[in-house]
């Protein structure tokens, strides 16, 4: 079932792992079927590079597997993901990694603000990207702590923990968004360490708005 939705989503996953945004098989993948509302997420314990779209775990909204051709279980972080198609019903894929820029920002629990203009991109509402608050790898607290902030923004931090991305349309846009969250992180990490610890000019709100219009979510 759904044989098109697992082969976007080892496509992708090893995408963003050859680009560097998840290593050591850390991150995982879904996207969501629009008709039935069942969801294709990566498994737990699979090495990308050998994934195949029979690895692919499908789940319900309740995280009850539907199919799971290989016997494989679905990504510890399943609940993160529901948690998000829940929060938002327009989404159509979901991408968590733990790239190490952003991630450095997540674990100092900062949000990044506008420094490119990228991150008008991102639909993040208040001109950052946020962070939500810690919960334990895996656990119902850390899928709840995504639900607010996703309201207002397409990528958000976890803290202590990576980065959370969605996208309306494409698991490869979900992809590019994480991507883009590296990027900013990169380049808000460099700019500080440049300045002297001191915080860098930002981009006007007004400004990322007039840029990607059709990405900023109502916040
Ligand atoms: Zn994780």
């Amino acid at each position: 079932m759904l044989e098109e939705l697992k082969e976007q989503i080892v496509e992708f996953a090893l995408a963003a792992e050859t680009i560097g945004l998840c290593r050591h098989r850390s991150g995982n993948f879904s996207v969501r079927d629009e008709k039935s509302g069942l969801i294709c997420v990566t498994p737990t314990g699979v090495d990308r590079r050998f994934m195949r779209p029979v690895d692919v775990v499908v789940i319900n909204a309740q995280a009850e597997v539907i199919e799971s051709i290989m016997g494989l279980r679905p990504t510890s972080e399943a609940l993160m993901h529901l948690a998000a198609y829940e929060a938002r019903p327009d989404v159509h894929a979901v991408v968590h990694t733990h790239s190490k820029f952003a991630l450095s920002f997540a674990v100092l629990r900062k949000p990044i603000p506008a420094v490119v203009s990228e991150l008008a991109y991102l639909g993040c509402s208040k001109g950052l990207i946020p962070v939500a608050a810690y919960g334990r790898q895996g656990s119902q607290k850390l899928a709840d702590s995504v639900r607010a902030p996703l309201l207002g923004a397409d990528a958000l931090l976890l803290a202590s923990h990576g980065v959370l991305t969605v996208d309306k349309y494409s698991l490869e846009e979900a992809v590019l968004k994480a991507a883009y969250v590296e990027e900013i992180a990169e380049v808000y990490y460099h700019a500080l360490a440049m300045n002297g610890g001191k915080e860098p000019p930002t981009l006007p709100l007004a400004d990322l708005k007039m840029q990607y219009p059709e990405q900023i979510v109502q916040g």
